[in-house]
């Protein structure tokens, strides 16, 4: 075994275990939390070995670097069907790029970023290159600060509203970020309360997204089902290859 293949399971077995302990001291069952690993900075071989670890999903934000890697990746590993998750900011001319290879997309945070989706899938359900919607999350803004992405609150229902009539897209969640300097368990609560204002009106809204390698364990306590990790499970490694 490689150095690296020794290491990327060390990691993960520790994470799992983070994970675990999370959801027994918050009375959750394990199973309960989906694990998304953010593979953005790190080369298609590393996605390859956490597949032969057993991880399926996998979130990127970069749209360039993404869309090389998921072709690198397919070369390396054929026959897995791993989930490409986009949770970066998104620009709308990039739209039609994502769409090609994205599963979900965790980052929907304004109309327009919705209409440019929804036209980029709709094209490719025409030419039959997808016949599924594609599931998006929208990304809320637990502090407002458009600066850093995501819906404020009061924008978050009408969002969701406009998303419902997209023909190519099917509102799935909600994703957050907890705000730099925040008090997560503070942070966390407000998103579940917001996601939970999204699931009374479209109760289809049932994926919550939030939590990553820093606050888990706060965001499992707050009922998060996707933990999205990177430095824990891949380290402080910058793109080495792609
Ligand atoms: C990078 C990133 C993560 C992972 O963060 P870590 O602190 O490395 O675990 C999660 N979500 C989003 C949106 C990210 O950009």
């Amino acid at each position: 075994m490689s150095e690296r293949r020794a290491e990327l399971a060390r990691r993960l077995a520790e994470l799992r275990s983070r994970i675990s302990r999370a959801c027994l001291a918050a009375g959750r069952d394990p199973d309960s939390v989906d694990l998304l690993a953010v593979t953005k900075t790190v080369p298609a071989s590393d996605v390859a070995v956490l597949l032969d670890l057993g991880l399926t999903a996998f979130g990127e934000n970069r749209v360039q670097e993404a869309a090389t890697k998921v072709a690198a990746v397919a070369a390396l590993r054929p026959a897995a069907r791993p989930s490409w998750h986009f949770v970066g900011s998104l620009q709308r001319n990039k739209a039609r790029s994502v769409v090609r290879w994205a599963d979900r997309v965790e980052s929907v945070d304004s109309i327009r970023l919705a209409d440019a989706l929804d036209a980029a899938v709709r094209r490719e359900q025409e030419t039959g290159e997808r016949t599924e919607r594609l599931p998006i999350l929208l990304q809320y803004s637990v502090d407002g600060d458009p600066q850093r992405g995501g819906v404020p609150r009061e924008g978050l229902l009408p969002l969701a509203e406009h998303v419902t009539g997209c023909a190519g897209l099917r509102l799935a969640g909600l994703m957050a970020v907890a705000p730099l300097g925040s008090e997560p368990d503070a942070a966390f609560a407000d998103v579940a309360a917001a996601a939970a204002r999204l699931r009374e009106r479209f109760p289809q809204a049932t994926v919550v997204s939030a939590g990553m390698s820093g606050d888990l364990e706060a965001a499992i306590r707050h009922g998060s089902g996707v933990v999205r990790v990177g430095t824990a499970l891949v380290g402080d490694r910058p793109l080495t290859s792609r």
